[in-house]
């Protein structure tokens, strides 16, 4: 495996950092979409993450890496035959997966597809696993998703979502486990994702290249020095890398017992009525993002410096073109955030 350039060693780019991590906690919050302009380092975060988690135990021979320890409705077919018949499963320790979606795919490479040698050479109806197969415990990068087609982004979205992949087709019935944190990029220039589909991402950030002299120098500094030797930077940053991660252990092992009191609940249905949000699934994301971050701080209750901080990601997307507002979204949910929790 070639060597990864470490997250803690990235620079600036903190809103992206911040929705990565609080996705990583809670996948639940729907994944990230990050919008942005070519060479900003999209895909080598959410690389420099999946290499900074400890490895995982999987099924040795499953093809979507199961868990061992994963109760019987977490496991594939094979392995819930397999356990039933064996004391334990045996398992292996492996890399969090990282999945590229090319651009061009077809549904059968993402989704499975009936694997048409064995129909042929043998008579069998076997299941050719697809990407979602691959991309299960880890995450699922889609480079230029404003440019896939929006039947697959919805399917997609649709395991994402629920955390299974369901297969019917040609005779042939699978369903799997693909639990997987959905990362997005996009190029605002280029096509733009159905406000439908906009609205199901759980957050959405902007990166930029960055405009000041001083940071654009750390930038190429760290790069260059990466690339001349890359173990001797990864050594470098092995602290700081190793702190982010204990704080995401720490994160996921808290999650549950962090607290919404119903003012902060109060708080985000204001918010979201002052801009206007469609339906409760931005409230929904706004809340479950704010926790994550709260636990991710290692605060025990969600308060209002978390939605505030959350509520650009959570909600910009979902904002309606408003004819007598030209103002960009950020500046909206900004201007929304100031009124009601004062500057
Ligand atoms: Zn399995």
């Amino acid at each position: 495996m070639s060597v990864v350039f470490p997250f803690s060693a990235i620079v600036g780019q903190d809103e992206m950092k911040m929705s990565i991590l609080i996705a990583a906690v809670d996948p639940s919050v729907g994944g990230v979409l990050v919008f942005g302009d070519r060479g900003t380092g999209k895909s080598t975060a959410i690389r420099a993450l999946a290499a900074l988690l400890p490895k995982m135990r999987a099924v040795v021979g499953c093809a979507y890496n199961c868990d061992p320890e994963a109760p019987d409705s977490g496991l594939c077919a094979a392995c819930r035959d397999a356990r039933a018949t064996q004391a334990s499963l045996k398992s292996r320790q492996t890399p969090v997966p990282v999945v590229d979606l090319p651009l061009g795919a077809t549904e059968d490479r993402v989704i499975g597809a009936l694997d048409l040698e064995s129909a042929l050479t043998r008579g069998e109806k076997a299941f050719e696993p697809g990407l979602l197969a691959r991309a299960h415990r880890g995450f699922l990068y889609i480079d230029e998703a404003n440019l896939l087609e929006d039947h697959l982004v919805d399917a997609l979205l649709d395991v994402a979502a629920s955390g299974q992949n369901v297969v019917e087709r040609e005779g042939l019935s699978v369903r799997h486990p693909a639990r997987f944190v959905l990362v997005g990029s996009g190029n605002p220039e280029e096509g733009e994702l159905r406000p439908q589909l906009l609205d199901r991402f759980g957050l959405s950030v902007e990166v930029k290249t960055p405009e000041d002299l001083e940071t654009r120098m750390t930038v190429v500094r760290r790069r260059d020095e990466f690339e001349r030797d890359p173990e001797a930077f990864v050594a470098k940053w092995k602290r700081k890398d190793g702190k982010i991660r204990r704080q995401l252990e720490s994160a996921k092992a808290n999650l549950r017992d962090v607290t919404v009191p119903d003012a902060t609940l109060e708080r985000a249905a204001q918010l979201c009525m002052a801009l206007g949000t469609d339906g409760l699934r931005g409230e929904l994301t706004l809340i479950r993002a704010a926790r994550a971050l709260a636990a991710l701080e290692g605060d025990d209750s969600v308060g209002d410096t978390h939605l505030k901080r959350i509520a650009a990601p959570a909600l910009r997307h979902r904002l309606r073109r408003n004819p007598l507002d030209d103002a960009g979204s950020t500046t909206r949910v900004e201007r929304a955030v100031e009124e009601l929790f004062g500057a």
